[in-house]
């Protein structure tokens, strides 16, 4: 009894592993027959042989900076982004070549997928077999040709900058985080790379402004003023010791030409310091 039992049992799980198993043998051969016998899947390999290795992902970018501060009101003003962009600088070359190795394996790709594309409508359809319906080959086809494709390498960086401040007696801690990825990481450095450019420039720019003031121009400036202070009067001869003075300060953009400078004494010059209000 027990052992009829067994044998129907065995009966119906061979029907049901056939059930299942048949169709997917069938579908098992029209995948090798079709992967043996498209020019398309062909022309993929043979393109995708020739871009593979300069197309494969990168790592990831990995960076993370840390800052302490003393108190809280340090880390209540601390610039946690300035104080990444100036990490990132630190490493710039290197930084600099990390990016461009994954922008050029982008570039890369993009020529991949032109030609991938020329491949694809060139001979995508063109290939069949007698052994396999027409409509399934092509279906088969299509679905192994997207399967083989070459993945994107799409750059991906986890960049970090965290700043924390913990009081006496480890009482109250505090952090602020801040999270880039590989655009910001692209465009912060490019950032940061241009403002220290404009920084130099406009410290170039005061350097000059600053040497134009020859002792020529300053003997002719004290002499246009009669060797006195312009604000009180102070003269040489009083003791004073007279400076040159620029109107509008070098630091916001004033000139060392003669409309721009004028002759004062040392304490309406230091009383004057940098107050000028344009
Ligand atoms: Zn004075």
């Amino acid at each position: 009894m027990s052992s009829d039992l067994a044998f129907i049992g065995a009966i119906c799980a061979l029907v049901a592993l056939a059930g299942v198993g048949i169709p997917l043998l069938i579908a098992q051969r029209n995948r090798r027959i079709v992967a043996e016998t498209s020019s398309a899947l062909a022309a993929l390999h043979e393109l995708n042989g020739r871009y593979a290795a300069s197309v494969m992902p990168l790592p990831v970018i990995t960076r993370r900076y840390r800052a302490t501060t003393t108190s809280k009101s340090a880390f209540d003003r601390f610039r946690l982004r300035e104080f990444l962009m100036d990490a990132l600088l630190d490493e710039e070359t290197r930084l600099a070549f990390d990016i461009d190795a994954r922008l050029e394996r982008m570039r890369r790709y993009s020529a991949y997928t032109n030609e991938l594309t020329d491949v694809g409508s060139r001979s995508i359809g063109r290939s069949g077999d007698r052994r396999v319906n027409p409509e399934k080959y092509s279906r088969i086809e299509r679905r192994l040709f997207h399967k083989e494709m070459l993945t994107a390498p799409t750059p991906v960086a986890t960049v970090a900058a965290v700043v924390t401040y913990t009081s006496p007696q480890g009482r109250n801690s505090y952090r602020r985080d801040l999270a880039w990825g590989f655009v910001e990481l692209r465009a912060g450095l490019d950032e940061a790379r241009r403002q220290r450019a404009a920084k130099s420039t406009s410290e170039y720019l005061r350097r000059r402004e600053r040497s134009l003031l020859t002792p020529k121009l300053r003997t002719d400036i004290l002499r246009r003023d009669g060797s006195r202070c312009r604000i009180c009067g102070a003269s040489a001869d009083t003791g004073a010791a007279l400076h040159v003075d620029h109107i509008v300060p070098i630091s916001r953009g004033g000139r060392t030409e003669p409309s721009n400078l004028q002759t004062l004494c040392q304490s309406c010059n230091l009383g004057k310091s940098n107050r000028f209000v344009g």
